[in-house]
């Protein structure tokens, strides 16, 4: 079920990532005097992976057979595999990923499932291996137009874990700015900001492998000095009050059941609870990404009472609301 190509890029791939993720540990409690790493989070984060890896290969097969159907079919399959083929699979893999990714942040259903990857509060190598674990379900379908344009499936699947790589390797705050990289690459700065629960920060910088595509759709936001905004606070706006190995999983789907099952609302806000984007609320007790960024410029434009009395205004409605799983920002 692998190509040659995915099983020499796994051959590699595993032993350097022990390396990196060691020497990171090394270097950032002996140089930064910084504890960058626990045991309980990492030990999450390779649980989080091995369950991702077990509903991939129960499913492979599957969505393998789907993304071969769709390519018998292309009227563009005889496309001669290339230089050209596999720099035109790179940026067509990695544009389609950038949707995919935008889809799981902007929409709640999909967000239940992301949400455990952005669900650390630390941020190191091993956090690239907090996967998503139920994406393997429906992130073919953003590699079926890929398919049609006669790229072959398992091709489209090796590209998918080479870009990968990339996406791990930018989980470190050991590597500062990289110059022009910045302007083309994903990098560890532009992966900082998107880990980030500042408001600025929250759904930016959504790309694997270019970041141009964030450009071009304005997710894009550079990773700020402390002398302009706060420093980056890793993990959610609301935090788990208690993750073991099932909430880290499924929180957010006990969350999306508890909200439709309340009393009174009507069916479009039953569905804006499942389909709408996440911190959607009927009553203003939640609020969206984009609600909380305005917000935050709102406040940093007028005077700091103003500020003052929105959060209070925020705690009040946040104790009108007893359903919520998450501890409230305040008791962070
Ligand atoms: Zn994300
Ligand atoms: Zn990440």
């Amino acid at each position: 079920m692998y190509s040659y190509y995915e099983q020499i890029l796994l051959l590699f791939s595993t032993p350097f990532y022990i390396v990196i993720i060691g020497a990171e540990i090394l270097l950032s409690s002996l140089h930064f005097h910084k504890r960058t790493y626990s045991f309980r989070d990492t030990l999450t984060n390779i649980y989080l992976t091995i369950a991702n890896g077990l509903i991939d290969m129960a499913f492979k097969l599957g969505y393998l057979w789907v993304l071969v159907q769709v390519f018998n079919h292309s009227p563009f399959k005889s496309w001669h595999p290339g230089f050209i083929y596999w720099t035109a699979l790179l940026v067509a893999e990695d544009f389609t990923y950038y949707w995919l990714h935008r889809f799981d942040h902007e929409l709640r259903f999909l967000w239940a499932v992301h949400v455990t990857h952005h669900s650390s509060q630390k941020f190191n190598f091993s956090v690239g291996f907090r996967s998503s674990v139920f994406e393997p379900l429906y992130r073919f379908v953003f590699f079926i137009p890929l398919a049609w344009a006669g790229f072959k499936p398992l091709d489209i699947l090796f590209m998918y874990s080479a870009t990968q790589i990339w996406g791990t390797l930018v989980h470190t705050e050991l590597v500062g700015k990289l110059g022009w990289l910045e302007k083309i690459f994903v990098t560890p700065s532009h992966h900082r900001v998107h880990h980030g629960s500042n408001p600025k920060y929250l759904d930016k910088n959504m790309g694997m492998f270019l970041i141009v595509w964030d450009k071009l759709f304005h997710t894009f936001q550079e990773e700020l000095p402390e002398t302009e905004y706060a420093p980056i606070q890793y993990g959610l706006t609301k935090n788990l009050e208690n993750p073991n190995a099932f909430t880290v999983i499924f929180h957010e789907w006990i969350q999306i059941y508890r909200d439709i099952m309340q009393k009174g609302l009507t069916l479009k806000q039953r569905i804006n609870y499942i389909f709408g984007p996440p911190g959607y609320s009927h009553n203003g007790s939640r609020k969206t990404s984009r609600q909380m960024e305005r917000e935050e410029a709102e406040c940093s434009r007028r005077s700091a009472q103003i500020c003052e009395e929105i959060s209070a205004n925020q705690r009040e409605s946040e104790k009108k609301n007893p359903l919520s799983i998450y501890r409230n920002a305040e008791n962070q």
